[in-house]
């Protein structure tokens, strides 16, 4: 089935308890390129599969760390989907779980929030276990009070997904009579898997390009911009 953006607002406007899933898609509007798309634009790197990858982070640390630093827009702004979103959680029961490491649904004011892929403006010390402040990390990737290598907390691949992230993400999923995807092809596990722990059977995909879903949607095939400016 397909929709309109008008009648996507609708439905928003109507559900009591919604879940969001996001991906790159709702961050382009803020200017935060996604980094699937960085083999095109530095194509003189390996790819990012590669550059974001646990052996990387310990077999090159130095390419591991110039990679990592292009991510990071510390400057950018949250845009009318994270503005929207977190406006909603003050009227009605909403969760947003993110595959987003920038930062973006925070600095909009989301609370209930699941970084599924973690957060790059949370860092940390492989060696000692502190947390730092992420300014230090854009400085250097060396731990001022111990020498260890400092990395931000996201999951790379090669790496698992912590227990706690899971669970919290699917009670996330299972609480919405509504669940929106949005700005996302939904094609990379574990995240796309989430959608098989639904209780509801009012699924809503707004995406520039059409999605293909294992369970019955509601296709809104605009950008996020378009229907969340409309709310
Ligand atoms: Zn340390």
């Amino acid at each position: 089935m397909c929709s309109t953006p008008a009648q996507a607002v609708a439905k928003i406007q109507s559900a009591q308890a919604i879940t969001f899933l996001t991906g790159a898609g709702v961050s382009t509007a803020s200017g935060i390129p996604d980094y699937r798309s960085l083999n095109g634009v530095y194509h003189d790197l390996e790819a990012p599969e590669y550059l974001l990858s646990r052996d990387c982070l310990e077999a090159e640390p130095k390419k591991f760390y110039d990679f990592v630093l292009r991510l990071y827009h510390p400057k950018a702004q949250p845009n009318v989907i994270h503005q929207k979103i977190a406006e909603l959680e003050k009227t009605k029961s909403v969760w947003t779980v993110s595959q987003n490491i920038d930062g973006l649904h925070q600095k909009a004011g989301s609370r209930h929030l699941v970084n599924f892929h973690g957060s790059l403006y949370h860092c940390q010390c492989r060696k000692c276990g502190k947390s730092v402040p992420c300014q230090e990390y854009l400085k250097s990737d060396r731990h001022a009070g111990c020498g260890g290598q400092l990395r931000p907390e996201i999951v790379l691949y090669g790496e698992g997904f912590s227990q706690s992230v899971l669970d919290q993400a699917v009670t996330a999923v299972a609480q919405g009579d509504l669940i929106v995807i949005v700005g996302t092809s939904f094609q990379v596990h574990p995240f796309c898997d989430l959608i098989h722990y639904a209780a509801t059977d009012q699924i809503m995909a707004i995406n520039q390009t059409a999605l293909s879903l294992p369970v019955p949607f509601d296709m809104v095939q605009c950008s996020g911009e378009e229907v969340f400016s409309l709310l």
